[in-house]
């Protein structure tokens, strides 16, 4: 790639993971503007996105709206918040409407008692009609959560999950504050999988702190032995003068544009877009024995080919 397009592209852009993205949210959006919209939506199911802003710890690397709690009281007051938030926007609705996916994000939504995601439940059931077919998904942290929560999720009614790894080596998982192995990983994963949620998302990050192209591809090696329906690749953002907490992060051990276009896997082109979902499962489905058999290096080639095949997450 060249120099020029590479220090062009080289600047922080807004995440997409919402629409219209973050920069574009001000003040001006009221109560009335926000209850007209509302009531305008065409006819068709809904998505719903339910946001859990609370974590058990920090990680260095977030970008995301989060807060670190050491207690549940505040979690049951945004709860007590949510339900009835929930009950609002459906009063807002011309009529009782369908529900087609609800994701789950945060934050930690998985630090939700069961008993509370019972009573979330319930309120989504009161006022909107979820089908059986419905899409559930939801984002875990598989250091923060033992079987009886992912009971409890697949009781919900889940089908999805996105399970955060980031990176698998210990000298970035210090750096970022995430110790997690790849064992506990597995763990949770089989368990998803033993409870019969259909589709499971790993999500990696590249861009950290001390990580190389080797270690990113022994990371996504690790991702692929547990053979999963996808792989989403987020680049790191170093923006600590928005997110305080990434100061915690040495700016020196981090690669910089050009040696992250070096990697080579064109989701890491600056000029595309940050989220990205490379669907290296279908090269693993499709040639097992040969993926096996193959070398690291030509493992790579084979998932940079691949990614013409990425779509946009979120
Ligand atoms: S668990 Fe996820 S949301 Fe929470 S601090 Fe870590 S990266 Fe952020």
């Amino acid at each position: 790639m060249n120099a020029e397009l590479i220090a062009r592209y080289a600047a922080p852009v807004p995440r997409y993971t919402s629409y219209p993205t973050a920069p574009h949210f001000h003040d001006g959006i009221d109560e009335a503007v926000y209850r007209e919209w509302l009531g305008e939506r065409p006819d068709g199911p809904l998505s719903l996105y339910l946001h859990i802003p609370f974590c058990d710890r920090l990680c260095f690397y977030c970008g995301c709206h989060t807060k670190q709690v050491r207690r549940y009281d505040p979690i049951v007051a945004y709860l007590d918040a949510l339900n009835k938030e929930i009950g609002l926007v459906a009063g807002c609705l011309p009529e009782r409407r369908k529900v087609s996916a609800i994701h789950f994000g945060g934050g930690s939504p998985t630090i939700v008692s069961p008993k509370d995601l019972q009573r979330l439940r319930g309120t989504l059931d009161r006022h909107f009609d979820i089908a059986p077919d419905t899409e559930i998904s939801v984002e875990i942290d598989p250091t923060h959560v033992d079987a009886e929560r992912l009971q409890a999720w697949r009781s919900f009614g889940i089908t999805r999950a996105s399970v955060g790894v980031q990176d698998f080596e210990p000298i970035v998982q210090t750096a970022i504050n995430r110790p997690q192995s790849f064992e506990e990983t597995a763990d949770v994963v089989t368990t998803l999988r033993d409870l019969g949620v259909a589709s499971i998302n790993l999500d990696i990050v590249y861009g950290l702190p001390h990580q190389d192209r080797a270690m990113l591809m022994r990371t996504i090696e690790h991702c692929l032995s547990m053979a999963p329906d996808r792989i989403a690749m987020f680049g790191y953002a170093h923006v600590p003068w928005i997110k305080k907490h990434q100061s915690r992060i040495d700016a020196a051990t981090l690669a910089g544009p050009s040696e992250r276009s070096r990697w080579r896997l064109p989701v890491l082109r600056p000029f595309l877009p940050r989220t990205m979902c490379l669907s290296v499962s279908t090269i693993l489905r499709s040639r097992p024995t040969a993926w096996r058999r193959s070398s690291p290096t030509a493992r790579f080639g084979a998932i940079s080919r691949a990614t013409p095949q990425m779509m946009p997450t979120h």
